[in-house]
C-alpha cells in the first residue's frame, strides 16, 4: 500500500533523479522542442521537495497536491499538465491507498490531461507513458504495492520507448514532423522516471 511516508519517499527520489540527469531531458527537448523541459521540471520539483522535506504528510494525496502546487507555479506546457495530474493525485483518498485506489487515481488524473492537452496515445507526448502505467495500475491483478508499481514503471517505459518512431501530434515537436521523429519525447521519459523512482520507495 501507499502511505504518507512512502509517497514522500517516492517524489524525493523522484525529484532526485530529474535534478541528476536534468541534461539527458533538456537535450531531447533541444532536439526536438525549444531546450527548456529539464529547467522547467527540475525547477518545480526543487520547490516541490524544499517543501516536502519540511512537511510531515499522512497522506499520499497531500504529498502530491504539494507537488502539484510546485508545477502549477512553474514554467512550460508542462508545468500545467503536470500540475493537473498530481493535482487530481492530490484529490485521492485519505490515509494508506490500495493498487485499486492508486490505479483509480492514475486513471482519472491521465483522463484530466488528456483532456486539456487534447493528447492521445500516439501524438509522442507525456500521455504516452501515462496512459499505459494508469492501464497497468488498473488491471493489476496483484495487492502488492512492489508489484503493481514495477508493472507501472515497465509500461510506463515501454510507452516513453514507443515515442521515437512517432511523429508528434502536440508541443513544439509537431511543428518538426518527422524531422524529430526518431527524438524520444522527454516528458514521457519523464514519467518513466516516475514510476521507476516508485520501485525503489
Ligand atoms: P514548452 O514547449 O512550452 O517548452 P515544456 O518543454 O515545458 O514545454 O514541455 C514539453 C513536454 O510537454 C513535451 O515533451 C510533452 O511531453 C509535453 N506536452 C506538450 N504539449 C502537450 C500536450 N498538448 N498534451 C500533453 N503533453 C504535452
Ligand atoms: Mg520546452
Ligand atoms: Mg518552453
Amino acid at each position: 500500500e501507499l502511505t504518507g511516508a512512502r509517497a514522500r519517499a517516492w517524489l524525493l527520489a523522484f525529484a532526485d533523479r530529474v535534478v541528476a540527469d536534468a541534461d539527458e531531458l533538456t537535450e531531447l527537448d533541444r532536439q526536438a522542442g525549444d531546450g527548456d523541459f529539464g529547467w522547467n521540471i527540475s525547477s518545480a520539483l526543487k520547490r516541490a521537495r524544499t517543501g516536502l522535506e519540511e512537511s510531515g504528510a499522512q497522506d499520499p494525496a497531500e504529498v502530491f497536491q504539494a507537488v502539484s502546487d510546485a508545477f502549477l507555479a512553474s514554467g512550460g506546457t508542462s508545468g500545467p499538465l503536470f500540475g493537473l495530474w498530481f493535482g487530481r493525485l492530490g484529490a485521492g483518498p485519505s490515509a494508506p491507498w490500495s493498487v485499486a485506489d492508486l490505479g483509480r487515481a492514475f486513471e482519472t488524473a491521465t483522463g484530466a490531461v488528456r483532456r486539456l492537452g487534447k493528447a492521445e496515445v500516439g501524438h509522442k507526448t507525456m500521455v504516452d507513458a501515462m496512459a499505459p502505467a494508469a492501464e497497468a495500475l488498473t488491471s493489476a491483478e496483484t495487492h502488492s504495492w512492489r508489484e503493481a508499481v514495477r508493472g507501472a514503471a515497465r509500461a510506463a517505459r515501454a510507452g516513453a520507448d514507443s515515442t521515437s518512431g512517432m511523429i508528434a501530434h502536440r508541443g513544439r515537436a509537431s511543428y518538426l514532423g518527422e524531422r524529430v521523429q526518431e527524438v524520444l519525447d522527454p516528458g514521457a521519459v519523464s514519467v518513466a522516471w516516475f514510476f521507476e523512482a516508485a520501485e525503489g520507495a
